[in-house]
């Protein structure tokens, strides 16, 4: 009984998850609603380029929407000031719809200064913490690297995983506040997840929007580096 139980019981897990990949804006960025389709609760992750359609979607769907969860503070992920463009993000995104934003603690300054929000929109997280939507449970896994409070998202077999990982390479460790050593160590904790953990980048850069861990190992040459030293003679640094 029990043996015929299971798929049943695994199906309805599966059935009651809200997850939403959305391309969106002109550098091939995902956006992703997380949910449980019993409260109908979501939250949108990296919610940037273009608020409008992204709310419009939340109200086509007849979803409520209660938070925005950020991987990183770049302005294509949570918009702001970009150069002389300026990004649609959060702080449009609060304007229309308030609602908590989830940060890691170490990113939160950079949030701030990039988009204009407050503190008190901000709710910084830790790696570990969870976040309940409905029936669905969301983990943050703190990934420094790309910045210093770059994270990623688990829900349940999935990973949503900004800028840190991507199904053919990994975020840039070039720029203000990247490291490239704790860049490493991020992505070995990442190839330690399970096989079959789907991973959901933060932008649409390979040949396929969504890729198994495994699948991404094939692919992707950084995560196949397992040691300090080839990480540093690789990145040049
Ligand atoms: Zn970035």
């Amino acid at each position: 009984m029990q043996l015929q139980d299971m798929p049943l019981q695994n199906k309805l897990l599966q059935d009651e998850l809200i997850l939403e990949q959305i391309q969106i804006g002109p550098m091939q960025n995902f956006a992703y609603l997380v949910g449980s389709k019993t409260t109908r609760e979501v939250v949108l992750v990296d919610p940037a380029w273009d608020l409008d359609s992204l709310l419009n979607l939340v109200k086509a769907r007849d979803y409520r929407l209660t938070g925005a969860l950020l991987t990183h503070y770049h302005p294509d992920h949570c918009g702001g000031s970009f150069g002389h463009n300026s990004v649609e993000g959060v702080a449009e995104l609060l304007g229309k719809n308030p609602v908590k934003v989830y940060v890691h603690k170490l990113e939160a300054a950079g949030v701030k200064k990039v988009t204009g929000i407050s503190d008190s929109d901000i709710v910084k997280v830790e790696s570990g913490d969870k976040l309940s939507i409905g029936e669905v449970e969301v983990e943050f896994l703190h990934t420094p690297g790309h910045t210093p409070g770059s994270q990623c998202f688990k829900i349940r077999h999935m990973l949503v995983s900004g800028d840190t990982l991507f199904i053919n390479g990994c975020g840039r460790v070039d720029l203000p506040g990247s490291n490239s050593e704790d860049m490493y160590h991020s992505l070995q904790k990442l190839a330690a997840m399970p096989e079959d953990t789907l991973l959901l980048p933060g932008h649409n850069y390979a040949q396929l929007p969504q890729a198994t861990m495994e699948e991404t190992k094939k692919i992707n040459s950084y995560m196949r580096i397992n040691d300090l030293a080839s990480w540093k003679m690789m990145m040049g640094a």
